[in-house]
């Protein structure tokens, strides 16, 4: 399986200079080798110009401007000339088949926004320092540009492109995944709840708690933070206490990170189809209602614990949210299924299939369901997670029927 990424480039200026006149170059590469086929076309003879012909020409190009033609990797400029030759190839199967297409242009230097190198490692190289948290792409002629790399890349990477947008760089690659190991079935489906108290809760009545080492690890960090807010400006304590957040911070991340590795994994591996509440919804439901101010139509009043408490709920979002990508992206290779529901209503509707009674005092408290109906009682999160499995199956039935 190919798979693409594409990462947004940060270039010094120089380095972008330099890419730019990558551009220059490869475009006027292409406009030449362009011209030399017209010619050829044009002359009496008709004579057909193959890719092969021009690559072969491409170590004299080099040797005879090196300052320019020369300064550039040897195979994305055959990528280049390859691109010609496509064009060529559709222009040509086009005539063949009785159509009129407009014969291959030259390309302003400004619609030239693209140069390939096939193979990782030849006149680029990914990553080029592995050892370092920043993440770089080598290219010859330009040096190691930083990039943007928002989400990990899987697999082995086989193809590295430069692409100009506007005034933006990006570094586009396609990486190749090994075939996804299918787990064999086991017929069982789960519905979880994410929460506050317990990581997750499932529709079996299991729950996931939150990391212990979380609690810890957040405890030294406030205190670490306190520890710098007193520092002084500029000082050397200062300096490593702004170290010592990093390395905190860092700690917790990985924590975190290797806690929703396990869970996710332990989900994957029991069931084969797994529904979550959609929290792009849930976050527009949930958020909190901002007080007016009944001195003042239109005005609100400032809330200090509301603040904290958004700010906690957004750590928590944070995590969930790399919990959920983390799990669907397991399921996706284990051939397992991942659904997302509207979350409305969940956690206020009794999970009883011969009741389904829907009213807010069916929760009397945070972690109690005690249906005002028929007197049904279980742990808030499980009937959650109960009611999340039900409308994912729903919404399965709906797909496949
Ligand atoms: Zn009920």
């Amino acid at each position: 399986m190919i798979r693409a990424y594409k990462f947004l480039m940060r270039p010094t200026v120089g380095q972008a200079q330099a890419l730019s006149e990558m551009l220059r170059d490869h475009c006027s590469l292409y406009n030449g080798a362009l011209q030399e086929r017209r010619d050829a076309y044009r002359h009496v003879s008709k004579t057909g110009i193959k890719y092969g012909m021009q690559s072969a020409q491409l170590k004299e190009i080099r040797a005879f401007d090196p300052e320019r033609q020369g300064r550039w990797s040897f195979s994305s400029q055959q990528a280049t000339l390859r691109r010609l030759d496509k064009a060529f190839a559709g222009f040509f199967r086009r005539v063949k088949s009785g159509e009129t297409p407009g014969y291959p242009r030259f390309r302003g230097v400004n619609w030239f926004d693209a140069v390939d190198f096939p193979k990782d490692g030849d006149g680029c190289r990914w990553d080029s320092t592995s050892h370092d948290r920043v993440t770089r792409v080598r290219f010859q002629g330009v040096g190691h540009v930083k990039v943007n790399r928002h989400r990990p890349v899987v697999g082995r990477v086989k193809t590295v492109s430069v692409k100009r947008e506007g005034r933006k760089w990006f570094v586009v690659l396609t990486a190749e995944q090994g075939e996804p190991e299918l787990l064999p079935a086991t017929g069982s489906v789960v519905g979880i709840d994410v929460g506050i108290a317990n990581f997750l809760a499932d529709s079996n009545g299991e729950f996931v708690p939150n990391p212990r080492h979380g609690r810890r690890a957040a405890a030294k960090l406030e205190a670490a933070q306190q520890a710098l807010s007193r520092c002084k400006r500029r000082s050397n304590r200062r300096r490593k206490a702004v170290q010592r957040v990093a390395d905190l911070h860092r700690k917790v991340r990985c924590q975190r990170l290797d806690h929703a590795h396990k869970t996710a994994l332990d989900l994957v591996r029991q069931h084969d189809f797994i529904a979550h509440e959609d929290l792009k919804i849930r976050n527009m439901v949930k958020a909190p209602a901002p007080k007016p101010d009944p001195g003042r139509p239109g005005v609100f009043l400032p809330n200090g614990a509301a603040a904290k408490a958004g700010l906690n709920k957004s750590i928590n979002d944070a995590g969930w949210g790399v919990f959920l990508t983390i799990l669907t992206s397991k399921a996706e290779s284990a051939g397992r299924e991942v659904i997302a529901v509207d979350p409305r209503n969940t956690s206020r509707t009794c999970p009883r299939p011969e009741c389904g009674y829907v009213a807010a005092k069916n929760r009397p408290n945070q972690d109690t369901f005690h249906c005002v109906a028929c007197g049904h009682t279980a742990h808030a999160d499980t009937v959650g997670a109960t009611n999340v499995l039900r409308a994912g199956l729903v919404r399965r039935n709906a797909r496949q029927g």
